[in-house]
């Protein structure tokens, strides 16, 4: 899958945007930080335990690995890749 053209992460109103060629995506802070792959958040969820996410929780760095990017959260959690086409995935979770 293609990067996007552009990301714009609005703080503000906890919102990270990304455009593709075809399509504009709005993705949630929480609702990323929820879906987290990251090999702690997997076991969490594959153990049943609950992942705290506080609603105010905000992405505060994106870094690029290539297929994708890194989210660093204000809570601390930085483990997460979201590649592009996960991220495209919850989008679409996301707008049904
Ligand atoms: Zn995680």
């Amino acid at each position: 899958m293609q990067p996007p053209e552009r990301i714009d992460n609005n703080v503000a109103q906890g919102r990270l945007r990304l455009h593709w060629a075809d399509a504009v995506v709005a993705l949630d802070h929480a609702a990323l930080r929820k879906a987290c792959r990251c090999a702690e958040c997997q076991f969490k969820r594959h153990h049943g335990t609950p992942i705290h996410v506080p609603a105010a929780v905000r992405v505060t760095t994106i870094a690029p690995v290539g297929y994708g990017v890194q989210l660093v959260f204000s809570d601390g959690h930085a483990r997460g890749i979201y590649p592009w086409a996960y991220l495209a995935e919850l989008a679409a979770i996301a707008t049904g």
